[in-house]
């Protein structure tokens, strides 16, 4: 199955290098496109990737330098990207179904594919692309390409792998996001419809998105067997973008609130069985999470790769900044640190493909992620000084937009919950 995939992935790229695309790059370069970029190559040899997951990264690289870095910073003012035209580029080129079965478009390669994918992808100059396209590949569709039915797989996943179609993710609510069993959205049965009042928050790629991977309460038993995920489609009528979120960062990103008010789909849409939805989901979070901790790799080594050029060159008091003890052994400290970082997250990755439940390490990984990202923009951009603070430069992007691994996909608090049922060191609820 891997090997048809990759010969899949091999003939696409090969497709793809005529050049039927052209953007042009006549874009102004400003700073913050010239920084220093982590050559991928580095990792060769690496235990997780071999030869075919570099020569995927290096495909990927070339339309990341083409297609997507030379506009970030327009998109990033316009608070918005064009989805459907950048997942076409990639749907094209097989990146958005590495994971997914070939007859649905996909790749059939494992999840070191999507993982070398994930980590190529943190070469683009912010992080909003990164999580929108993280939504389409391994956030809104991975349980409905495990447990959807072949009908629903063909009408979503496979134009969702072609990048025909835009998908985004329903779980958190307004009262709803680290509790996710106490959603409000609801589904009601009416002959073989299903009937969805309420609403979603936060929904990244919403303003934009096709369809939705959609967490509803279809029955009124416990919190945990009540749920069902639904593939709801967003020109359906009842379906409200109310509005789109301003935030600190991910600008470029579109997060809306999306209300439902007897919005009318087809029962068929379930994924998989009725009340299974919070499994499915606790299961889809495992990808989201690797995926956010992978996703990180890049990112930290190109703020301290760009720090040690920039403190190399900037001279105070007669010397370089870099040159003072206390900043190269700090960066030094942050570099040890994500070299750990990524040796957890490619065990984890390594385990997931065996087939192991991988929870417990994924949500260390993401814990690890988001707070190694906090520290290391946080201290790197002192060192830029003022510099640090304008929008000129890279790193006050990398530590506005970063900020939220620590928050989406489960904060680090309910990483660390996690963790301790794990341990068993969580107390019962009552005590
Ligand atoms: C830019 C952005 C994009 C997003 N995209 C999506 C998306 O596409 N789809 C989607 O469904 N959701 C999305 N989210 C929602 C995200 O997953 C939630 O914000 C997150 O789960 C936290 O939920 P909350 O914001 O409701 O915070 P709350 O649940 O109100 O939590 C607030 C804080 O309480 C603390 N806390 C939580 N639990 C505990 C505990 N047990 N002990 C101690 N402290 C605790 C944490 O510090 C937490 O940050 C997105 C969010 C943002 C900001």
């Amino acid at each position: 199955m891997a090997a048809v995939g990759l010969r899949t992935y091999v003939l696409r790229a090969s497709v793809s290098s005529l050049g039927r695309r052209h953007i042009s790059v006549s874009y102004p370069v400003c700073q913050k496109n010239q920084q220093a970029v982590v050559d991928s190559q580095e990792a060769k040899n690496d235990i997780l990737y071999g030869p075919d997951h570099m020569q995927m990264r290096d495909s990927l690289r070339k339309i990341i330098d083409k297609d997507i870095n030379p506009y970030v910073d327009e998109w990033e003012e316009q608070r918005s990207f064009p989805a459907h035209k950048v997942f076409k580029i990639l749907g094209d080129n097989g990146f958005l179904g590495v994971t997914k079965p070939v007859e649905y478009g996909g790749l059939g390669l494992d999840y070191s594919y999507s993982a070398a994918v994930a980590e190529e992808l943190g070469n683009i100059n912010c992080g909003a692309l990164p999580m929108a396209i993280g939504v389409q590949t391994d956030m809104a569709t991975p349980a409905l390409a495990k447990f959807g039915s072949d009908k629903l797989k063909q009408e979503f996943l496979a134009p969702t792998i072609s990048g025909d179609k835009v998908a985004c993710l329903g779980v958190s609510e307004v009262g709803s996001g680290s509790d996710v069993a106490s959603i409000k959205t609801r589904a009601s049965r009416k002959d073989d419809d299903l009937i969805i009042n309420g609403g979603k928050m936060w929904t990244t790629n919403g303003a934009q998105a096709d369809w939705m991977c959609c967490l509803v309460n279809t029955s009124e038993g416990k919190p945990h067997v009540n749920k069902s995920l639904v593939c709801l489609p967003m020109d359906a009528p009842g379906v409200t973008v109310a509005k789109t979120i301003k935030k600190i960062g991910m600008w470029s990103s579109d997060t809306a609130q999306i209300f439902f008010e007897d919005v009318r789909i087809p029962r068929s849409y379930l994924i998989g069985e009725e009340g299974q939805g919070f499994t499915y989901q606790m299961i889809q979070f495992q990808e989201e999470r690797l995926y956010a901790a992978v996703g990180a790799l890049v990112p930290l080594e190109r703020i301290i790769a760009e720090t040690i050029k920039y403190t190399r060159e900037r001279k105070i008091f007669g010397k370089s900044v870099l040159d003072n003890q206390v900043v190269h052994f700090t960066l030094a400290e942050l570099e040890t640190e994500v070299e750990l970082l990524r040796s957890a997250v490619y065990r984890a990755i390594a385990l997931y493909i065996k087939g192991n439940d991988v929870t417990k390490l994924a949500s260390m990984c993401k814990l690890k992620a988001g707070r190694l990202m906090r520290e290391t923009a946080d201290k790197c951009l002192q060192y830029w000084g003022g510099m640090g603070f304008t929008e000129e430069v890279m790193i006050s992007r990398n530590y506005r937009d970063m900020r939220l691994i620590s928050i989406g996909g489960g904060a680090d608090e309910v990483m660390l919950s996690i963790i301790c049922k794990f341990m068993n060191t969580l107390p019962k609820p009552g005590k």
